[in-house]
């Protein structure tokens, strides 16, 4: 089979034919369909992270395909079934974390496309438990770009505790951003949207936001604060900068939540303490979600509350493709299609 495979944090992905694995006890082996690139994939394949994946390996998080496979002990998934891989590739399940709904934060956890092989490839397998039925309907073009930008913004959201009457600033209309904007909107929320590119903003009117800021071209502190400051702040752009302009915009009682993760040699945000206590703000990292978070997410997008923007890219323009994200000139997610 072909796969996209980070060799070197310096050197470009290599198409490499490569054997199909074979599934292990409780995993399954799926015929990958579409495999959306997130930023995170770039991020694995620079070594950006103070946590570094190893070389050789193939990236990608948001693979969706059709199970072809079961190995040993796995009774509750069938041939022909169609399945999300996402990020959390394995947890162990008994932790006070995996047992209170919080796997997500299990420190025994496997990620897919870092500490084990993703879906950038025409086969993976996966750990049986951990993926997530797609609904019928859903298309796997669809469906790749949910199952990590749109699970991590629903849970952002949801970990925020929105409440209708709220205004929500989303900070990057990228792929994450363009789902996030309309969670805070399907919770009933005032949505300012806020990136460095026209076109973005545009995506982010019509998927409902209510305001749009260039941070460009304006001061997105002094704008947000114009229209009365926001309750809840979500950053997804990649930058240290962002999250302190994020927090800035804050009203008293806001909820900062951090997701983006910038490289780590772009250094810390800095937060004021005098303002953090008086104004009683809240910051909240938000990684991923869990398997029911994601299958909320395709229950909404199955009855149509949600739109992905995606256009579609062939495996072998994985580099020109991760190249166009970090010029910010993809339209919201890229998804490469088997
Ligand atoms: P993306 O490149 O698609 O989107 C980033 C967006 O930020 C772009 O639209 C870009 O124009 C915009 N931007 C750039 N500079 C800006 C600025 N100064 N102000 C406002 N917007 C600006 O990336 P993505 O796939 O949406 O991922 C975003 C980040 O989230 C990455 O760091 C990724 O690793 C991280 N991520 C985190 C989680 C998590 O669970 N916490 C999950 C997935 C991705
Ligand atoms: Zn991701
Ligand atoms: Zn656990």
């Amino acid at each position: 089979m072909r796969a996209a495979v980070v060799t070197s944090f310096t050197q470009p992905l290599e198409i490499r034919e490569v054997p199909v694995p074979i599934p292990g006890p409780g995993q399954i082996l799926v015929r990958i369909e579409a495999s959306g690139l997130c930023h995170t994939d770039i991020h694995a394949a620079h070594g950006d992270w103070p946590v570094k994946p190893m070389p050789p390996f193939v990236p990608g998080h948001e693979g969706v395909g059709i199970v072809e496979g079961l190995g040993d002990g796995v009774t509750h998934r069938s041939i022909g079934e169609r399945v999300g891989i996402p990020w959390l590739g394995h947890a162990c399940g008994r932790c006070d974390h995996c047992v209170k709904g919080w796997e997500t934060l299990c420190e025994e956890q496997q990620n897919t496309g870092y500490s084990i092989d993703g879906t950038f490839a025409e086969y993976a397998i996966a750990d049986a438990d951990y993926v997530v039925q797609v609904p019928l309907g859903v298309e796997p073009h669809e469906a790749a770009p949910l199952t990590c930008a749109g699970v991590t913004t629903y849970k952002a959201i949801k970990v925020a505790g929105v409440t209708p009457s709220e205004r929500v600033a989303i900070f990057g209309i990228g792929g994450l951003g363009h789902l996030a904007v309309q969670y805070a909107k399907i919770v009933g929320a005032t949505v300012i949207a806020v990136d460095v590119d026209d076109a973005k903003l545009a995506m982010a009117r019509e998927l409902g936001a209510d305001h749009v800021v260039n941070a460009r071209s304006v001061d997105p502190v002094g704008a947000i604060e114009a229209l009365g400051g926001a309750d809840v702040a979500v950053v997804l752009a990649v930058s240290p900068s962002v999250f302190e302009q994020a927090f800035a915009s804050l009203r008293r009682g806001g909820r900062l939540v951090c997701v983006g993760l910038p490289p780590e040699n772009d250094g810390p945000m800095s937060v004021p303490i005098f303002p953090t206590v008086l104004k009683g703000i809240s910051i909240i990292g938000s990684i991923v979600g869990t398997r029911q978070d994601l299958a909320e997410v395709f229950t909404l997008h199955a009855q149509g509350r949600t739109r992905v923007i995606a256009e579609t890219r062939k495996l072998d323009e994985v580099n020109a493709a991760m190249t166009e994200v970090l010029e910010g000139k993809a339209a919201a997610r890229l998804v490469f299609e088997f």
